[in-house]
């Protein structure tokens, strides 16, 4: 065993310790790691700076209660944590998630994947994550607000334009952010770029929703390129139905694909004509309604339970938009069958490793989540420029900022791939070069 092999497995042994019951922190520090070891035979000063331990240790964990009432009067109490995970190279920056699978270790496994994603980005913005295990799923506008109100009552004591700066994440979106941003003006003054994701009409970003969607199309676009082929003519599946499917859809149907499933909790759709997104957007943004309503809708598409991923229909391109984990190894092979021949993540995590273990042996294209789908934050970290410079650009500006760097991330990541001889394999790529600005960054400013 080398040195480097050996350190990664002590470093591991230690936070498996620490943390036993993390379990999707503990894989993804391990998915991470496995990536790991060329880094660190090329690198023993990392060895010598203990660089995995301290990365892998949130710089600042908040947890906190979050009493608020519903519209029956009745006290109720979720958890709200703040993870501020790593500030080496700017502000920490990430969403904040409410979901009744909301925990510690979700919180932590998102943050320290924001640490790289954000790296990747080549913006200057350090990782975070923040949720609560409320479910806004059934609640009325004004729970909603409450329970917003709540949160930020507590958690603008620790966040600010200049330390750290949340957004949206699964179940938060421009209702969310709208009724977050007003609390913490109330409290602490107006600040625009104190959250990102903000609504137009006070100090949002044009293209800011369409971002993490778009970016997923602009990366897979990319990587298809690469290897002599793009989306014109391709059947692809897309998991989900929020905010990163959507604009997902529109994107790949632009650039010549067939979006053909979207889906939900419940169930999925398969609509042979292609799957419109202005229908989506209308039952899932506006009647906050389910996918199931799609069917009813459009004659062309049929309703069915169960994962998308377990359907047995072809496609060239599988994009999982929905949540951490929703392929695993059995799904995955379901997926190889249907005839894909990419995957790129929209969603955070979506592929256990034996998922991508898979995808590796078949030789599916591989396009990580925290490279795939970083033009969420990236637009975020734009909106915070734009607010700092108080002048707003247009659609297209941001736009097309949005796809330099999906292109640039795609670059550098096979460009780290290839100087680690690694070539063709952007998961380590992306790992790869977002670790080593950050681990650069670390070292340069000490033990910290
Ligand atoms: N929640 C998104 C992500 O996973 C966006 C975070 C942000 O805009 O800060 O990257």
């Amino acid at each position: 065993m080398s040195k480097a092999t050996d350190y990664l497995q002590s470093v591991y042994a230690v936070i498996e310790h620490r943390d036993p019951n993390q379990a999707e922190f503990l894989e993804a520090v391990h998915d991470f790691f496995q990536t790991m070891t060329p880094v660190f035979e090329k690198h023993p000063e990392y060895i010598e700076a203990n660089i995995l331990e301290r990365l892998t240790e949130p710089e600042r964990v908040i947890q906190f209660r979050v009493p608020w009432l519903d519209d029956a009067g009745h006290m109720c109490v979720n958890r709200g944590f703040r993870v501020q995970f790593n500030s080496a190279i700017g502000p920490y920056k990430g969403g904040l998630r409410l979901h009744p699978s909301v925990n510690l270790s979700i919180v932590k496994f998102l943050g320290f994947e924001q640490i790289f994603k954000n790296s990747l980005t080549g913006l200057p913005i350090g990782g975070g994550k923040g949720g609560s295990d409320f479910d806004p799923k059934g609640k009325s506008d004004n729970e909603i607000m409450r329970f917003c109100q709540s949160f930020m009552t507590e958690l603008s004591k620790y966040i600010g334009l200049d330390t750290d700066v949340p957004a949206g994440d699964i179940g938060v979106g421009g209702r969310e952010i709208g009724f977050l941003y007003g609390q913490y003006k109330r409290l602490r003054g107006a600040d625009r770029g104190v959250l990102t994701g903000k609504g137009l009409s006070y100090g949002g970003s044009l293209a800011r929703t369409e971002a993490t969607g778009f970016g997923l199309a602009y990366y897979t676009d990319e990587m298809l390129k690469a290897n002599q082929t793009d989306f014109t003519g391709k059947r692809v599946a897309v998991s989900g139905a929020g905010n990163v499917a959507i604009y997902a859809i529109q994107k790949v149907a632009e650039l010549g694909g067939k979006v053909i499933t979207c889906s939900d909790s419940n169930g999925y759709v398969i609509d042979e004509n292609g799957v419109d997104f202005e229908v989506v957007k209308q039952i899932k943004e506006v009647e906050r309604g389910r996918i199931k309503d799609y069917a009813d809708r459009v004659a062309s598409a049929t309703y069915h339970e169960g994962s998308v991923w377990d359907a047995q229909v072809a496609y060239d391109i599988a994009l999982p938009c929905a949540t951490q984990n929703e392929i695993d190894g059995a799904k995955a092979a379901t997926v190889i069958a249907n005839g894909a021949k990419a995957v790129a993540e929209g969603a955070n995590m979506p592929s256990t490793p034996e998922a991508i273990a898979a995808y590796q042996q078949a030789g599916v294209l591989y396009g990580p989540a925290k490279a795939a789908n970083a033009g969420g934050v990236a637009v975020s970290a734009l909106e915070m420029s734009q607010n700092s410079m108080r002048l707003s650009w247009t659609f297209e500006e941001v736009d097309n900022r949005l796809k330099a760097i999906m292109q640039n991330i795609f670059a550098n990541s096979v460009k780290a791939a290839n100087e680690y001889g690694v070539s063709g394999d952007y998961l380590s790529g992306a790992n790869i070069a977002g670790f080593t600005k950050v681990a650069d960054a670390m070292m340069a400013q000490g033990l910290v």
